[in-house]
């Protein structure tokens, strides 16, 4: 891949699924990694895996993207050889609750916009300007096939979704005469924590979630993601739009069970 060896990437969610995944395929380059989560035992235990996984370093920061005041101290406060950060990976999101809209629980929307719309953009504030700044840099936002397309009792997950997306294109167009480059991946169904986080801890909801189709693992986002980082400086994927061969969109699923096929 592209030169990635030494770079500063920044992963926040990197205690799980698609940012652990991330981190690792990231380690594989030599970078750098600077990761983020609010479970920071997860993100110790991982540290000493990446290093032996080839990161080059690895510096973990406690933080809850939804804390304003928090996300922009830790970012102010790095050591000063972390603080020149050149892939920021907004992962951190999650989904609450699967249910019609009228009957939906405030609580889950509101953590879902604060975590996967303000988050991001507080995370983007703080490590933005000084990309631009050494006229360097390249973000890369989590979005969802969500976004793309709303599906029955999601609306505020996908609204959140297609914020991010929103978000990502207007940054490219406010970062166009700079260095910066700003992507954003956006992956259907893959397995994770995402759904038992969803169902607030309900196994065995979640796991019918992937029953009968074969779903995208963190690993295949984290290879495109890398993928996108490790392209030509000049080069800007703008978007990539990934899912299994089991998904089509976020309506259509071809579970074998009900399907016959394969
Ligand atoms: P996951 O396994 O549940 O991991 C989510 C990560 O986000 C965890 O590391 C969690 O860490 C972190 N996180 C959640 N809230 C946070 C907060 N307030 N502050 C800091 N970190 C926070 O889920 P995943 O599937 O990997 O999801 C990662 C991203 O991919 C999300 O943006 C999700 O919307 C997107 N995505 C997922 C799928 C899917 O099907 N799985 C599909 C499309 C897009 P802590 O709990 O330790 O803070």
């Amino acid at each position: 891949m592209g030169n990635l060896n030494g770079k500063i990437v920044f992963i926040t969610g990197a205690s799980a699924g698609i940012g652990a995944a991330t981190a690792f395929a990231f380690a594989r380059e030599g970078a750098r990694l600077l990761l983020a989560a609010r479970r920071r035992d997860r993100l110790e235990s991982l540290a000493a895996e990446l290093k032996q996984a080839g990161a080059a370093d690895v510096h973990t920061v406690a933080l809850d993207v939804r804390n304003r005041a928090a996300v922009a101290s830790t970012i102010e406060a790095l050591p000063s050889d972390w603080k020149a950060i050149d892939v920021l990976v907004n992962n951190a999101g999650l989904s609450r609750g699967l249910e019609k809209l009228y009957v939906g629980n405030i609580e889950d929307w509101e953590e879902m916009i604060d975590t996967n719309v303000k988050g991001l953009l507080y995370v983007t504030r703080a490590v933005v300007p000084g990309m631009v700044e050494r006229n360097s840099g390249h973000v890369i936002n989590l979005g969802s096939t969500a976004g793309d397309q709303t599906y029955p009792n999601g609306a505020v997950y996908c609204a959140t979704k297609a914020a991010e997306r929103a978000i990502n294109d207007g940054l490219r167009q406010d970062l166009l005469g700079t260095a910066v480059r700003v992507t954003t991946v956006d992956p259907g169904m893959v397995e994770t924590d995402f759904s038992l986080v969803r169902f607030h801890g309900d196994s065995e909801r979640a796991a019918k979630v992937y029953q009968d189709l074969t779903p995208l693992t963190p690993e295949d986002v984290a290879e495109t993601i890398v993928w996108t980082a490790a392209r030509p400086a000049h080069v800007n994927i703008a978007r990539v739009l990934m899912t299994s061969i089991d998904q089509a969109n976020s309506l259509l699923f071809n579970r074998r069970q009900q399907t016959g096929l394969r």
